[in-house]
């Protein structure tokens, strides 16, 4: 026997059962982002690496472990991409898009990094990624939070909680990095080798790190927010009014740092406590500084990414209903002749009715097992395609549902019947 081809580990197949959670994560998505005022981009998913090393920063965990990184033909090194903010400036540059104008962009898509796959982690999954680009000051902030919020309350979504943190401007994390670095290096003996490592090209990440063995060591650490400056401090006081107005709660974590270099003021993380150990849903910040870094000109920007596998498994632990779209009617058909004559039959219902949804019994097949088909898909209602009903010009209607029952109806009565039956 030929052997099977294994799928690879990370990577996962969303089967058509699973796929009314993604249809309406996307499409809420999709409508709120419309309601805000969001256009889509589209961004290749390969780039080269160099741009997710730029800006992503040469000492976090995605560019020191996590990339799927390969040389092409050319002898070039590229990257599928882990995340879709480095991609999007990229982009946004590359098109002349950043000439003092101001940008509310989404993209939706696969990511890719290279994890240790588990419940709520893959090595492909899927981000729902909003950037705004030329803006300044806390309103761009706040309206890219409270976007959030309203996207849980379309899904049906509890149990979040936002957390919120000032990085600052560069300027200022600077001279936190260097307090930070005498801090750790007093204690170098305690630290594992990433935070080691860190300690030289940034101990900001240090924070960062999720080896509960440095817990208590990075707790009793310098916090950022002694080294604030006046601007981020008004900055984040204003984030806070502005969703203390709205009505959305939060709480300050000064120890989120986030495990992207390109950060600068706001950060932000929605996390969950149905989720187990994976409980960040969505995450972003703002990172004025990343244009720049990238060769564009300086601008304003700030974004977010939900991954959208781990808002499947949050639904689906929350118990939030999700209906697939089945069938109105089933075609059932006996004899040599009905097929063809079925097939035209759903053809003409299709273009009179342009809400039915019609699926045909193809393939052939005993009645029995139509039948069950027919029960299988959802429909409700079957109708029925034999020799007698051909000859008639008529099918025969079947309730699949409720009390049952059965009769004849005539072609040219049959859309007025199924708009009463079924119609939506
Ligand atoms: P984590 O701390 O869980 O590793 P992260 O900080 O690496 O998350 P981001 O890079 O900010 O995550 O990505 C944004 C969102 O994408 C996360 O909040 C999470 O919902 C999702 N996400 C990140 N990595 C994965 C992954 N490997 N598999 C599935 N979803 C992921
Ligand atoms: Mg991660």
């Amino acid at each position: 026997m030929t052997q099977t081809i294994a799928p690879l580990r990370g990577m996962n197949d969303v089967l058509p059962e699973e796929a009314p959670w993604w249809q309406l994560i996307e499409a809420a998505a999709r409508r709120v982002f419309a309601r805000y005022g969001y256009r889509e981009i589209r961004v290749p998913i390969l780039e080269r690496t160099s741009l997710f090393k730029r800006a992503i920063g040469e000492y976090t965990d995605i560019v020191e472990k996590e990339m799927f990184t390969f040389e092409d033909r050319d002898g070039d090194s590229l990257t599928l991409r882990p995340e879709a903010t480095a991609a999007i400036v990229r982009a946004a540059i590359s098109n002349g898009m950043l000439h003092n104008q101001r940008h509310r962009l989404f993209t939706m898509g696969p990511m890719f990094r290279g994890e240790r796959p588990q419940k709520g982690r893959y090595r492909q999954f899927y981000q729902i990624d909003a950037e705004a680009f030329g803006y300044d000051g806390p309103d761009i902030d706040a309206e890219l939070i409270l976007l959030s919020a309203r996207l849980w309350g379309e899904l049906g979504i509890s149990r979040v909680t936002l957390e919120i943190n000032s990085l600052g401007t560069v300027e200022s994390r600077t001279v936190y990095r260097d307090a930070l670095r005498e801090y750790f290096s007093a204690h170098e003996g305690s630290l594992d080798a990433d935070s080691r490592r860190r300690l030289v090209g940034n101990p900001l990440r240090i924070l960062d790190s999720k080896n509960p063995a440095l817990a208590e060591l990075i707790a009793a650490a310098p916090t950022l927010e002694d080294f604030l400056d006046v601007q981020s401090r008004e900055h984040f006081e204003g984030l806070k009014m502005r969703l203390d107005m709205a009505g959305v709660p939060y709480v300050v974590n000064r120890r989120l740092v986030r495990g992207l270099d390109y950060y600068s003021r706001t950060v932000f993380e929605w996390t969950t406590d149905a989720l187990g150990s994976q409980n960040a849903i969505c995450s972003g910040g703002r990172y004025d500084g990343l244009v720049g870094l990238l060769g564009g000109s300086p601008t304003p920007a700030i974004g977010w990414a939900l991954g959208v596998e781990r808002i499947v498994l949050l639904m689906q632990a929350l118990e939030v209903p999700v209906s697939a779209e089945v069938p109105h009617v089933y075609l059932v058909m006996s004899g040599s002749e009905a097929p063809a004559y079925g097939l035209g039959l759903a053809e003409k219902l299709r273009s009179q009715l342009p809400w039915i949804r019609i699926e045909s019994d193809l393939g052939g097949g005993s009645f029995k097992a139509q039948f069950k088909r027919a029960d299988r898909s959802g429909a409700a209602v079957a109708l029925v395609l034999g020799p007698d009903e051909l000859a008639k010009g008529a099918v025969v209607l079947k309730l699949l549902r409720g009390a049952g029952g059965q009769d004849e109806c005539s072609l040219p009565d049959l859309p007025a019947r199924l708009t009463a039956l079924v119609g939506g």
